[in-house]
């Protein structure tokens, strides 16, 4: 038997848990990161109607995730961008953002059977912080590697 607690499906359950209206659906694209400096994106219809050709009927939030982002920090990076999901396409980073990244994160950690640090807490207010300021994040240690935007 092969046991994996793969990160990415946990932290899905977790959303759906949390949010149940949530429909979202992520897809890893090429390059993004190389073309803007960004890991992640959430996507909407704009005003103009023309939608992303990874859009399907039904769902709200089309999250994009750039495959070369490393393993370890993609679990932050869609955390990041299913918060921006949560908020919508008006809630930026601003206080809806930031409880459901901060929810996310705590439901992820028990997911793994243990409480958020105060350190992990802080970190994320952190993070959130940079998010809402564009302040580039550069901790010593951290094992957090953000690029939502
Ligand atoms: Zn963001």
């Amino acid at each position: 038997m092969i046991r994996f607690d793969e990160p990415v499906s946990v932290l899905l359950r977790c959303a759906q848990q949390l949010y149940p209206a949530l429909a979202t659906k992520v897809v890893l694209v090429d390059g993004m990161h190389a073309a803007d400096g960004a890991w992640g994106m959430t996507w909407w219809p704009d005003g103009a109607g023309e939608l992303h050709p990874d859009w399907e009927d039904g769902i709200t939030a089309l999250i994009l995730i750039d495959a070369s982002a490393p393993y370890y920090a993609v679990p932050d990076i869609l955390a990041h961008e299913l918060a921006h999901a949560v908020a919508g396409p008006d809630g930026g980073h601003a206080d809806v953002f930031a409880a459901a990244y901060l929810a996310l994160h705590a439901a992820f950690s028990r997911a793994h059977g243990c409480e958020p640090t105060a350190e992990l807490v802080a970190e994320l207010h952190t993070l959130v912080d940079c998010a809402r300021t564009g302040r580039p994040y550069e901790p010593a240690g951290s094992e957090i590697v953000p690029g939502g935007v």
